[in-house]
């Protein structure tokens, strides 16, 4: 298996780059989206960037929003005109709570257009399954509380919740699909002894991969530092023992258990990534990025109630530069680093490049 997490897949597609610029007139579809179907989700995990009041993201988010299905499948049907690569189904809530989610994906399964999914993993069970197992390429399931007492504490719902996850996914990897089944372990001074174990039970159910993730509990990147730094030498020492465990090649453990300065502070004037993985809201708005997503003061491009998706993206080119990411994005930033890795490639300068 390849790398999976790698920052370098976006240089796969060079025509793409080279079309991001305002300089250049071509607008070209974007790569990835994000789509939201709903905002509704059961569980209530104390951390949630879409609840938590302390975080930005989410602020103009409307809990019981969620995308018609007429309109989800004229978006299905827009991105398979347009040749956009893949769709990530994603929070706002949780996507296995959308209540056409079977049509969605039904379509997508018949379609060029390849997709994946975000999920506690709750409702990870029956056609829903059968389905993310035969078609998807991947699925990933965020996990906190490490038995069914911690589980319930940190999401608010009723015990033996953990204890059904667990079986969905094992039951998951018995069904006999290709789809890549990670695990993303949200990483708090709670559950930071517990890493260790955690992989061991994920791997010995037969989950593909673990991503072991900081919890963010704050928009200031010195205050997330603060808060993980005294659990970095024992959430290490775990990773590390794991990996050498634990790793093979059909097991993958991913640390992305770091601290957060690079995701912070941007110094570039325009944002590669609006183009690369807008998001759609559940409300039929289009967002710039996860990151802006329900912020109705700086993250909105326009909306698609009235207009398709392919209507709205082709339009015109001046929306995703009304986004100064120098001044507008001092927050936490998934892409920060692959944007500045694009900003280093455009601005490669010509007459030198033949000096490799
Ligand atoms: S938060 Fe990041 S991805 Fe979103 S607009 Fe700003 S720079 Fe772009």
């Amino acid at each position: 298996m390849g790398l999976l997490y790698t920052k370098m897949k976006v240089f796969h597609f060079r025509e793409k780059l080279e079309s991001l610029s305002a300089k250049n007139p071509d607008i070209l579809p974007p790569i990835q989206i994000r789509i939201k179907p709903t905002n509704v989700c059961a569980h209530n995990c104390w951390y949630c960037a879409y609840k938590a009041d302390n975080l930005k993201l989410g602020k103009d988010m409307v809990k019981s929003d969620h995308i018609p299905k007429d309109k989800m499948i004229e978006i299905i049907n827009d991105c398979t005109e347009m040749g956009v690569r893949s769709i990530t189904f994603s929070g706002g809530g949780d996507p296995f709570h959308y209540p056409y989610l079977v049509e969605a994906v039904k379509k997508l399964a018949h379609s060029p257009v390849k997709f994946a999914s975000l999920t506690h993993g709750a409702r990870l069970e029956g056609e829903l399954a059968e389905i993310f197992s035969e078609y998807a390429t991947w699925l990933r399931v965020s996990i906190d509380g490490w038995d069914d007492a911690s589980y319930s504490e940190y999401r608010s719902v009723p015990q033996g919740e953990y204890t059904r996850v667990m079986k969905n996914l094992e039951a998951f990897k018995k069904i006999s699909g290709k789809c890549y089944l990670g695990v993303v372990l949200i990483t708090d001074k709670k559950n930071a002894p517990h890493v260790y174990s955690q992989i061991e039970k994920l791997k010995n159910i037969g989950v593909n991969s673990i991503k072991i993730s900081p919890c963010i509990v704050s928009e200031v990147s010195a205050e997330n530092n603060s808060y993980h730094k005294e659990l970095f030498p024992l959430v290490k020492d775990q990773i590390q023992k794991a990996m050498n465990s634990f790793a093979d090649s059909n097991f993958e453990i991913y640390d992305a258990y770091h601290t957060l300065e690079e995701r912070f502070e941007k110094s570039y004037t325009w944002c590669p990534y609006i183009q690369i993985v807008p998001v759609i809201g559940a409300d039929m708005n289009v967002y710039t990025c996860h990151d802006k997503a329900y912020d109705l003061d700086e993250g909105l491009l326009g909306s698609i109630k009235d207009q398709s998706f392919k209507n709205f993206w082709f339009s015109n080119k001046e929306k995703f530069f009304k986004i100064n990411p120098s001044k507008d994005c001092n927050h936490h930033c998934m892409v920060n680093f692959n944007n500045n890795l694009i900003h280093e490639y455009l601005n490669a300068d010509e007459d030198h490049l033949d000096f490799v």
